[in-house]
């Protein structure tokens, strides 16, 4: 399966896998070997190695799978959220998926279902985000409880235990885990202050916010 794409591709995938997992630690997103990243290129995921380091992860790690899991490149164990990533590539047109362990993101899991809408980027995931109940790490039930919190969403969280994101890029996907992690810190931070309640957004305010977003950067 690896000659349907080219050598140099799956060179390419694999650096901005390893860059983007070094990135969601060294921005404090995980801590050790927590946390997972993968992408696709046509048939093939490439995602990281269950366990390892990502500054220790070279070119020879290179770990690749098919769309059932089944290893087709690499001797390295995949990440043990695989049934994860692999749900997301079935029902989305996702390229790139980013799993952290944000601290912000995980410690409002453990409050909410559900991001409540205190910032207009909320419109930039889909709409206000939900928390998938929780399931054991690496288990099925864990990506299919995640799956449903993503309907119509590009990124959930997973309760007492942390973000998904994806994207049609690694850096989409990463970003977006950035801004929800951040927006976790922003309500942690309003609705920590005594005898006061952060106002919230409504579903007009974030339609208008959507809209605005889907030519954000573009001149107008
Ligand atoms: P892996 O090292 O197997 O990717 O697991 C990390 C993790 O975050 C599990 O939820
Ligand atoms: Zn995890």
């Amino acid at each position: 399966m690896t000659e349907q794409v080219s050598q140099r591709a799956i060179e390419d995938a694999w650096r901005n896998v390893v860059t983007t997992a070094r990135r969601t630690a060294a921005e404090g997103l995980v801590v050790g070997t927590s946390g997972n990243v993968s992408a696709r290129v046509g048939p093939l995921i490439l995602v990281t190695p269950s366990a390892v380091p990502y500054d220790r992860l070279t070119a020879q790690d290179t770990t690749v799978v098919d769309i059932e899991g089944k290893r087709v490149l690499g001797d390295l164990e995949p990440t043990s959220e695989l049934p994860l990533h692999l749900e997301i590539y079935r029902h989305t047109d996702a390229l790139a998926v980013v799993h952290t362990h944000a601290v912000h993101a995980t410690a409002v899991s453990t409050l909410v279902p559900e991001l409540p809408p205190v910032h207009y980027m909320t419109a930039a995931l889909g709409g206000p985000v939900r928390v998938a109940p929780y399931a054991l790490y690496g288990t099925e039930a864990l990506a299919s409880h995640m799956l449903r919190a993503l309907e119509g969403r590009t990124a959930c969280l997973l309760q007492n235990h942390g973000t998904v994101a994806h994207g049609r890029s690694l850096d989409q996907a990463y970003d977006r885990t950035a801004q929800l992690e951040w927006m976790c810190r922003l309500w942690l931070t309003a609705a920590s202050v005594p005898g006061r309640t952060p106002s919230l957004l409504s579903e007009s305010q974030l339609a208008e916010a959507a809209e605005r977003l889907s030519g954000y950067g573009r001149p107008r």
